[in-house]
């Protein structure tokens, strides 16, 4: 029996992690003359290219590295100067080793530098390693950081408590473009990671941050989801609030956690639960962080 439960879980852990690389591609998406998106096999990635170089804002798994490489090619031949982790999570770091030996300097939040650097322990005991040394950020920040490069100020805005306890926006004031991270799941229910500090609460303020930093004409990059704007991030904020009332509303009538009815709480939003974040998943997360 045991023996069963082990061959089990490493193939549901070799199922999460060995995606098939080789049919992934990476499509760059040009959001305006210097700033690029990148779809492929993780989180969005954000460019910004120049004659000082590139930026490159996150950098999806290890073995879509060389890949990510050859789109870079097809849109300029400079090297990689900065990496801007949004948080710590595998799916937008999991390049940070490779990147960084190719001489990129890796920029993030303090908290993404102890999470990459320190044995952390997940949901169902499951522990993720350390990261090597070379994945670990180089040059860290609190609450804020400026990069001026490439004729941008590229502003790094530290969000507490959202999604993790290390997000960070990635904002470009000249060309009207900010990354989100993982703040901001297009069309999507959030993934509110609240083992390692992210809670509702603090999702709902980053997007009204958000709100407050875009206007009609902002281009949006989110973690996950196609490039999007204000109007997709204002009807992501409707549903926050609405899961959030709803939620709280039920815990307010004494419904036990065996009673929720994920159906009706999630009315309306039957499609926004079709990927790794399920409504029951969504319901879940906000019942517990409300009556903890
Ligand atoms: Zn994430």
């Amino acid at each position: 029996m045991k023996i069963i439960t082990i061959i089990f879980a490493l193939f549901l852990s070799a199922s999460l992690y060995c995606q098939n690389w080789d049919e992934i591609d990476i499509k760059p998406i040009k959001v305006t003359d210097n700033i690029y998106m990148l779809t492929g096999g993780g989180g969005n990635i954000g460019l910004c290219v120049g004659e000082d170089g590139i930026v490159m804002i996150d950098d999806q798994f290890a073995p879509l590295s060389e890949k990510i490489n050859a789109t870079l090619r097809e849109i300029s031949d400079q090297e990689i100067k900065y990496l801007i982790n949004t948080h710590w999570h595998g799916d937008h770091t999991g390049g940070n080793e490779n990147f960084a030996n190719d001489g990129a300097t890796i920029v993030a939040h303090d908290n993404v530098h102890k999470r990459l650097s320190t044995e952390q322990i997940r949901p169902f005991g499951r522990t993720t390693p350390a990261s090597p040394e070379a994945a670990w950020p180089q040059l860290t920040f609190d609450e804020r950081m400026t990069i001026h490069f490439n004729g941008q100020s590229i502003h790094l805005i530290h969000i507490h408590n959202a999604h993790t306890d290390g997000d960070a926006f990635v904002y470009f004031p000249e060309d009207n473009v900010l990354h989100m991270g993982d703040c901001f799941f297009k069309d999507r229910f959030p993934y509110i990671d609240r083992d390692m500090g992210g809670s509702p609460d603090g999702a709902i303020k980053a997007v009204e941050l958000a709100l407050m930093i875009a206007d009609g004409e902002t281009q949006i990059i989110p973690g996950h989801g196609s490039l999007a704007n204000k109007d997709d991030l204002l009807r992501y904020h409707t549903m926050l609030i609405t899961m959030r009332d709803r939620i709280k509303k039920v815990i307010k009538e004494n419904v036990s956690e065996e009673d929720l009815d994920f159906d009706s709480l999630t009315q309306d939003y039957e499609t926004w639960g079709g990927g790794f974040i399920n409504n029951e998943k969504m319901v879940k997360t906000f019942f517990s962080a409300y009556t903890d």
